[in-house]
């Protein structure tokens, strides 16, 4: 919902920096934007989506914990809402080699054009107006997920190809990654 989209953002804005001490289990973290992607998917689409989900179990992430799930079910809404029923959506947390982390969101969907992708991140930026409104966006969900990036430190990567997909990923400093047995 706009009203909603709007909400958070405002929120966003207003709201004291996320907290770097405050640590959350990546599989928490995860599980409620797979319950979520999910339901989505089989709203969508009687096919639904072949979805995949994959998360380290031992990785703690600092932050803010409704921002993170915002960001990360923004990403795979996303994913499912564009991809057609049938095709992928797969969903991964890795730790990279420096200590960060990075969220990504591959898709098999109608991919980004190029000169569309630096702007896609703009509030109410859409590729194209008729699908968006079938699929019942409001336009700034990605606009969210790079506030909450930029908020924690963090960077949106984007990378797409025309015909084949696109992968959105988000990637963490290693100040706010934490390995734990
Ligand atoms: P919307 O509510 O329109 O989805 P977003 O800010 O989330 O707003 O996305 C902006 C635009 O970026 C979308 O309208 C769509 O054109 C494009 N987009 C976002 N994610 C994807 C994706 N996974 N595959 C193809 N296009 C995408």
């Amino acid at each position: 919902l706009l009203v909603n989209d709007l909400l958070t953002l405002s929120r966003l804005e207003g709201s004291p920096m996320p907290s770097a001490t405050d640590w959350h289990s990546l599989t928490e973290l995860t599980m409620d934007c797979e319950r979520e992607g999910m339901a989505l998917s089989s709203l969508m689409s009687p096919l639904g989506h072949v979805m995949s989900f994959v998360v380290p179990p031992d990785l703690y992430l600092a932050g803010a914990q409704s921002e993170l799930v915002s960001a990360m079910s923004n990403l795979v809404s996303n994913a499912v809402r564009y991809t057609p029923g049938g095709g992928r959506v797969d969903v991964a947390w890795q730790q990279l080699p420096e200590g960060g982390a990075e969220f990504s969101v591959t898709d098999s969907g109608p991919g980004i054009a190029p000169e569309h992708i630096p702007r896609i991140t703009e509030r109410f930026y859409r590729v194209d107006r008729s699908r968006a409104r079938e699929t019942g966006g409001t336009g700034l969900g990605l606009a969210i997920v790079k506030h909450v990036a930029q908020r924690h430190g963090a960077e949106l990567h984007i990378h797409s190809v025309l015909g084949k997909g696109s992968c959105f990923a988000i990637r963490l400093p290693a100040s706010r990654v934490q390995r734990r047995a």
